[in-house]
């Protein structure tokens, strides 16, 4: 008896009656019924305990120790009155299903690890279609839209497609949306249906050009802000380019020693130990040119820490004519990244938000595409994402 008390508080499904449980090697086989009870015919609404016959159910539960299999003896009732059969109900099973609405639910749970589907089956021993099937249930509507919007694209490859748009709110840490391109008008056609626009006051983005027109057509009372660390990279990409070029005329001797040490030049200085500190001023020693490009890409850095655009703006309008002035071919692209996003740069010194998340979550679908093998039915990957995201 302790035993059968034991396993009905184990098993903790409400109102169940413990007839029998049997053990072998693999699994649990418990044989369970439901009091009998006055139910009332779907047809007429007649009361009636009147008992038809009885049939046995399989059904799966989560597992307790070891696989767990349920045998309810199922009663089906009889109405008096119109004849009508139909099964007693249960709090624990959902309809035509053939396993507990509780070990669903964990099923669905365990999606929200980065993990492959065939994982979490064998877990729950049921095959990984069936728990794909579970998984299925689960469908993200569309989200209202932050005050704060953040938007990038990844390579999902999901949908016929090489690029999927993410969306988020940096702001609460949420994925808010995954779409299946980043195509213009798509884009403009999702923001166009979605409720609210005007409560977005900040859109931020990488420095795509493509993702602004978005913005500009569908937010245009928003705050566009270029993505600071995109902003940055593009003065140390030019310094890069300087140091490939400078290194190429170098022998061979010190073109390994460029290759070595290039990492010295992103190192922040404060960071930089004293041997660093030698081993790079050796290097800004041989190669004048390279001095002179890790000097703008520090200046950069230095305005983009400005307190105020108030501040930056004059540093950065000087910083664009002296390096105009310089004529160097390798900073050209980012002195005209940086005239073109001039507005949205300086909005990156005022305001604290960045792509930051929402890049942090594309590492994550990274990290789920691979443990699942790749995702092609795109709505299941989106739900994925979202579920595990959120
Ligand atoms: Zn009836």
């Amino acid at each position: 008896m302790l035993n059968q008390d034991y396993t009905t508080k184990l098993l903790d499904l409400e109102e169940v009656i413990i007839k029998n449980v049997e053990k072998d090697a693999q699994s649990l086989h418990i044989h369970i019924e439901l009091p009998k009870k006055e139910h009332h015919c779907p047809n007429c609404n007649t009361t009636t305990s009147r008992i038809h016959d009885y049939r046995i159910q399989v059904i799966k539960d989560i597992p307790l120790g070891k696989k767990t299999i349920l045998y309810l003896r199922k009663r089906r009732y009889g109405c008096p009155c119109c004849g009508k059969r139909f099964y007693e109900h249960n709090s624990f099973l959902g309809r035509y299903r053939r396993a507990t609405k509780r070990m669903i639910s964990a099923v669905i749970e365990y999606f929200r690890k980065l993990c492959p589907a065939s994982e979490i089956a064998s877990t729950y021993n049921i095959s990984t279609t069936t728990a794909l099937r579970y998984f299925d249930a689960v469908n993200y509507g569309a989200t209202k839209l932050p005050e704060v919007l953040s938007i990038d694209e990844f390579k999902g490859n999901a949908a016929g497609q090489k690029y999927q748009t993410i969306l988020t709110n940096p702001k609460d840490k949420t994925v808010l949306d995954i779409l299946p391109n980043r195509y213009e008008s798509d884009l403009i056609r999702y923001f166009n249906g979605c409720f609210e626009r005007e409560k977005v006051k900040y859109f931020v983005t990488d420095m795509n050009p493509h993702f602004r027109n978005v913005a500009k057509i569908c937010f245009p009372q928003a705050k566009i802000i270029a993505d600071r660390f995109h902003v940055i990279r593009q003065a140390v990409w030019a310094m890069e380019r300087v140091r490939k070029n400078e290194q190429q005329r170098l022998s061979e001797r010190f073109r390994k020693y460029f290759k070595h040490s290039k990492y010295l030049l992103k190192k922040p200085i404060d960071r930089l130990t004293d041997v660093e500190k030698d081993r790079l001023a050796l290097m800004l020693e041989i190669s004048p040119k390279l001095a002179e490009a890790y000097r703008l890409k520090n200046e950069f850095q230095e305005i983009m820490r400005a307190e105020t655009s108030l501040i930056g703006k004059p540093l950065l309008i000087a910083w664009l004519y002296t390096v105009e002035a310089m004529e160097l071919p390798e900073f050209r692209d980012c002195t005209r990244a940086c005239r073109n996003w001039f507005t949205e740069i300086l909005n990156s010194i005022d305001y604290p938000w960045s792509n930051g998340f929402t890049e942090g979550c594309n590492n994550k679908t990274k990290v789920l595409k691979r443990v699942c093998f790749g995702v092609r039915n795109f709505k299941r990957f989106r739900n994925r994402i979202l579920h595990c995201a959120n």
